[in-house]
């Protein structure tokens, strides 16, 4: 294995719990980048002393990871040791009945970044985040199917740029058909085959059990990117009087109305709208409609009509926008999962398009416990999710 000496600021950055590497940590080696992709190396400081194992791969953040500060090389024994980890650390999810999908392994929280896995039902669904990792994958999956024998097939989403295929069956059943998950008792069909996505977010869990819990029992409640209208249907669960579901995407709308249908709920009191965001607060206005809980959970980033959408730039007129439509004594659920934009920054943004309101930070979300992140790095907690309540 190659042994690339690190720089003081990558030691005391590897002590302090580092795993991502980035370059600036690998200038030594800058013009061997190239042919040291893909591999496992060693990290070492100037005397030649073992600091960490590592692989480089580049993905959209970084250029490796660090995997071991404890001399192992990767192989089998590692990975089967590290998904027991994790295992272990997940017990009480497998006995929960009435939660039948949630994150088995997640990244660096789990002390292997460029992989996560997910249950859903019996299947598990991985993510590979880097080439390194997609080409390990035989026998990541040994490992993984040692720890986990209960769980039927597998499906992987490839997430790095050099793959062209998204997703693919890699092991065991193959099924088809939607896969009915149960969350907190409430089901959603999820397509385990279908593009990078599969019909829910797992992360957004905690969000939707409190509004399941009857967050916006009685109210009317507009949730905005709707995707497949998993937070409406929480909301209507928990009873919300009507809800309205917008997204820009038209396959939207017949994956809301299965979640909807899968729960029994009619679609009396429930709108899909497949329109813009921005189009819709236009809209809205010009209708006089209003709502008593918005709730806005937009891609980090979209294009749409040649205009770009970016958390950084634009949530703020993305909270101007609900402000202009909500109801007095309204709620606002105001969701990212941007990982370069610190809680402390959303935040800013959210106080400073608040200004001329009266209006009181409720509660906060996080990443709930089964999608582990690492302590040491702030980053990898990117969920943020605010509830804010508006007097007007
Ligand atoms: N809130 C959803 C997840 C959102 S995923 C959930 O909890 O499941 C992001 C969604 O935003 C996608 O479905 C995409 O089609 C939609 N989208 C992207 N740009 C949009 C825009 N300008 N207006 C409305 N929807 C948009």
């Amino acid at each position: 294995m190659e042994k690339i000496i690190v720089s003081k600021t990558t030691i005391k950055a590897l002590q302090n719990g580092k795993q991502l590497l980035v370059e600036s940590d690998l200038n030594q080696v800058a013009n061997q980048l190239e042919s040291l992709a893909n591999q496992a190396v060693i990290l070492i400081d100037g005397s030649g002393n073992y600091l960490a194992n590592a692989y480089l791969s580049t993905q959209n953040k970084g250029v490796g990871w660090v995997y071991s500060t404890r001399s192992e090389s990767f192989d089998l024994a590692l990975l089967i040791e590290r998904f027991k980890e994790a295992r272990a650390l997940r017990q009480d999810f497998f006995t929960n009945e009435a939660t039948t999908a949630f994150c088995l392994f997640n990244e660096e929280g789990d002390k292997l970044g460029g992989i996560r896995v997910e249950l859903y039902q019996q299947f598990a669904v991985f993510s590979w985040y880097n080439t390194f990792v997609y080409e390990h994958r035989l026998m990541i999956i040994n490992a993984f199917r040692q720890v986990f024998p209960e769980i039927i097939g597998g499906y992987g989403k490839n997430r790095f740029k050099a793959c062209s295929i998204e997703s693919e069956h890699l092991f065991g059943q193959a099924e088809e058909n939607p896969v009915v998950i149960k969350e907190n008792g409430i089901n959603y069909a999820t397509s385990l085959n279908d593009g990078l996505m599969t019909g829910i977010f797992l992360d957004q869990r905690e969000v939707r059990a409190r509004l399941a819990a009857g967050l916006a029992r009685g109210k009317s409640l507009l949730n905005l990117f709707s995707y497949t209208a998993a937070f409406s249907v929480a909301a209507a669960s928990g009873g919300a009087s009507q809800t309205t579901s917008v997204d820009l995407a038209k396959r939207s709308i017949d994956k809301s109305l299965a979640h909807f249908a899968l729960n029994g709920l009619d679609m009396t009191n429930h709108r899909l709208v497949v329109m813009d965001t921005f189009e819709y607060f236009k809209y809205a206005k010009r209708k006089s409609l209003r709502y008593d809980v918005i709730v806005i959970d937009p891609p980090s980033f979209a294009r749409n009509k040649g205009k770009v959408f970016s958390v950084h730039k634009n949530y703020g007129d993305l909270i101007a926008g609900a402000l202009n439509i909500l109801n007095d004594n309204g709620i606002i659920i105001a969701s990212t999962n941007a990982q370069n934009l610190t809680i402390t920054a959303f935040e800013k943004i959210l106080r400073g398009a608040l200004s001329d309101v009266d209006y009181r930070f409720k509660s906060t979300f996080r990443l709930p416990r089964d999608f582990r992140y690492n302590v040491k790095n702030p980053e990898s907690n990117y969920l943020k999710v605010f509830v804010i309540e508006v007097k007007k």
